[in-house]
């Protein structure tokens, strides 16, 4: 379905981003890969579910500094032509009353899991509108929809990256380019499991205590989503099934945001 076309999936060395940079290349994209995990580890985990033609390459810049998130546009330009499916997910997390909450991770949260959507999608919008084809994927969060207490720079960065969707998507409404967010509940990956370990580590609770405690505060369905089912979604963002689905925040959260 997406051969001949390339994917960028920034943050996409681990969790999320990596489940979905593995579901578009099984597609047949071109991968510009992201993050600052195990780049090696993450070339090779897409390469080996890539449909055949499909190539990966890796970028690794820093998504809270706009000059780096320019030369990584222009650098994946130059090797693939264009961006045609751009996913927005490098994101961070910092837990803290807003009192407690240093200025410093402030700015960091809502550079890196907002401001580098920004950056990334007027940096690739031209070539997508060009060509009048073009998937523009946030991966939100349902701290896009609802809030949680302790999460200030987490929840106001993910309701914005929300309200910027809406204005993309309207801004290319009459064209073949799509903007579209994704809004998980818990994903276990390392950003969650972070928050499981000081979880544990505050109550006296084993791991898998501290898991169980997790899902039932707001979780309905007491089941994490999976990066795979993510992925599916992406993929369906990408299909011609999906053309007039605009502005959506979609969220695949066990029924959190129902509630
Ligand atoms: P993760 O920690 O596994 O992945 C985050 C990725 O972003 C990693 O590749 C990391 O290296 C990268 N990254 C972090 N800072 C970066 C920077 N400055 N520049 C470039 N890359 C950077 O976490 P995840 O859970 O897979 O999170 C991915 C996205 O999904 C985030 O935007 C997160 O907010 C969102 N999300 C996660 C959950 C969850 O439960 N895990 C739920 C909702 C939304």
């Amino acid at each position: 379905m997406l051969a001949n076309k390339t994917a960028l999936v920034t943050g996409s060395t681990s969790g999320i981003g990596l489940g979905i940079a593995k579901a578009l290349a099984q597609q047949g994209a071109h991968l510009v890969l992201n993050g600052f995990g195990d780049a090696q580890a993450a070339c090779a985990e897409v390469a080996a579910v890539a449909a055949p033609g499909a190539r990966v390459s890796y970028q690794g810049a820093d998504m809270s500094q706009p000059q780096q998130i320019e030369a990584m546009l222009r650098a994946a330009a130059a090797e693939f032509g264009r961006i045609d499916v751009l996913v927005n997910n490098a994101g961070i997390q910092h837990v803290a009353p807003i009192e407690d909450f240093a200025p410093e991770r402030w700015d960091a949260v809502l550079a890196i899991n907002l401001s580098s959507a920004f950056h990334t999608t007027r940096l690739a919008l031209p070539a997508m509108k060009a060509a009048n084809w073009g998937r523009i994927i946030n991966v939100a969060s349902v701290h896009g929809l609802v809030a949680s207490a302790y999460k200030a720079a987490y929840v106001a960065s993910k309701h914005a990256l929300v309200g910027l969707t809406k204005v993309v998507a309207l801004e290319t409404a009459t064209t073949g380019v799509t903007c579209n967010a994704i809004c998980p509940g818990w994903v276990l990956t390392p950003l969650v499991q972070k928050q499981v370990d000081e979880r544990a580590a505050a109550l006296g609770l084993s791991n898998a205590e501290a898991t169980k405690h997790l899902l039932c505060e707001k979780e309905p369905s007491l089941q994490f989503t999976t990066p795979e089912e993510l992925g599916a979604l992406a993929v369906f963002f990408c299909s011609a099934a999906a053309a007039n689905v605009r502005g959506a925040a979609w969220n695949m959260d066990g029924g959190w945001a129902a509630q």
